[in-house]
């Protein structure tokens, strides 16, 4: 094949040595869970294609809501003109979102979405003339992005600090949480994010949180309290508090949106990732009358107030937002929390034999969610070698072996990714 050759050579690829690249498989095309490769072999899609395409792939509902906004209009700017696909999916997203959010910022991709939501906080505090209060507390193992911004609150660690230390923002980092859920609650979790904000309220724009689920930065999962205590504090200190639902919206965790398990409501929230059903680059960023109310404040002296500062060229891009009407159209439609509640069972039953397994360090489910925690980094050439030869895709990363397939996916296929997850744990 000698594009593949050409493109070995000259194209990136996500986090990737350019000149001593691990092999990238070449996909001919993917329908239903099933992803299947140039030489014929198809393989389960384990990771959603990172989280996105919930309804797996070549959806009839979502194809015909491609082609048919496509003959009505692709594109148009977003600065001066409108169109019904926005209006449509900005009713639906605020139908669902918290019942405190009410305004839309299309953005168009998540880490720009989070680029919007700091932009947004620090306005807000601006044009109230707080102008002191632009910094950003969040808690380690996070990931929001790989924008400067969202950079900025990803862990410093496993994040890209080091790269960039002296350049980016310097944010305030509190312990993760132990716990997994509300049983485990120990007060001891919420002490060094409590005493941050106790000590540096008075320069705090916002607090930034993966509700629930922490992705990229770790896959972990923390108590709904953390999160209750958290709102409270942020309340009583007089900081916004921003949801990064990017990875957890649309049902992955069990509930619609993760900070439901929490039962409280976000200052500002973004979403992305599973919007389009996996279609389209797309991602919005949601905020609360009175954030909107806050930036429009004009405290005198700032030349700019009154106007959030940012509009992206394919700001609302029709096609996206048609696309992802109709996925979440398709999501409510389905019996969604009966598949997640099943996949998760599911997952726990299934992955429960790796526990005894030398190589693992740990295991845990939450919702449509698999992970197993290794004790050493994996392999990742030589494991997705053994995974895809037992025709299940996953890219695993760090001691990170976990899976989020597509919500539709049916028992038997859903048995044979935890099958292979088992035996590639076993063979290490
Ligand atoms: C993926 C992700 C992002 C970044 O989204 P992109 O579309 O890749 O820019 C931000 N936050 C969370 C929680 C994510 O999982």
């Amino acid at each position: 094949m000698n594009w593949l050759e050409f493109e070995r050579r000259h194209v990136w690829h996500p986090y990737a040595s350019m000149l001593n690249p691990i092999p990238a498989y070449p996909v001919a095309r993917a329908d239903g869970v099933f992803l299947e490769f140039e030489d014929g072999r198809s393989v389960i899609d384990g990771m959603s294609s990172w989280w996105c395409a919930i309804h797996g792939y070549n959806v009839p509902e979502l194809n015909a809501a491609i082609t048919e906004q496509t003959s009505k209009m692709s594109h148009v700017m977003f600065g001066g003109l409108t169109h019904r696909p926005a209006s449509d999916l900005a009713e639906r997203l605020l139908s669902l979102a918290p019942s405190n959010m009410q305004h839309v910022f299309f953005a168009d991709s998540g880490s720009v979405s989070v680029e919007v939501a700091i932009k947004m906080a620090l306005q807000f505090w601006q044009a109230g003339g707080r102008y002191e209060k632009h910094r950003l507390l969040t808690i380690r193992s996070g990931y929001h992005g790989d924008t400067f911004g969202a950079m900025s609150v990803c862990d410093p660690e496993s994040g890209m600090h080091h790269l960039f230390s002296g350049v980016l923002a310097q944010q305030l980092f509190a312990d993760t949480p132990g716990a997994r859920n509300d049983d485990e609650w120990d007060e001891e979790d919420i002490a060094s994010f409590k005493s941050r904000i106790k000590t540096h309220h008075h320069e705090l724009a916002a607090v930034i949180l993966e509700p629930i689920v922490q992705g990229a930065g770790g896959m972990r999962f923390y108590a709904p309290e953390f999160l209750r205590q958290v709102r409270k504090l942020c309340d009583e200190y007089d900081v916004l508090l921003i949801l990064d639902e990017i990875a957890t919206g649309f049902g992955r965790t069990g509930t619609m949106f993760a900070c439901e398990q929490a039962g409280i409501e976000p200052d500002i929230m973004c979403v992305g990732k599973a919007l389009t059903g996996g279609y389209m680059s797309l991602a919005a960023t949601l905020c609360s009358a009175a954030v909107c109310r806050g930036i429009h404040a004009d405290s005198g002296g700032n030349q700019d107030a009154g106007v959030l500062m940012h509009g992206p060229t394919f700001m609302a891009n029709p096609l996206a937002c048609a696309v992802a009407v109709a996925s979440i159209d398709l999501l409510l439609s389905s019996p969604w929390q009966a598949s997640v509640a099943a996949i998760e069972h599911q997952l726990k039953v299934e992955l429960d034999v790796c526990r005894q397994m030398d190589a693992v360090a740990d295991v845990r489910c939450m919702g449509a969610i698999g992970v197993i925690e290794l004790k050493q980094p994996v392999d990742v050439v030589n494991i997705q070698r053994q995974l895809i030869d037992m025709g299940v895709w996953l890219r695993p990363f760090g001691r990170l072996l976990y899976t989020m397939p597509p919500l539709v996916i049916r028992p038997d296929q859903l048995r044979r990714v935890t099958a292979a997850m088992a035996s590639a744990c076993e063979h290490i």
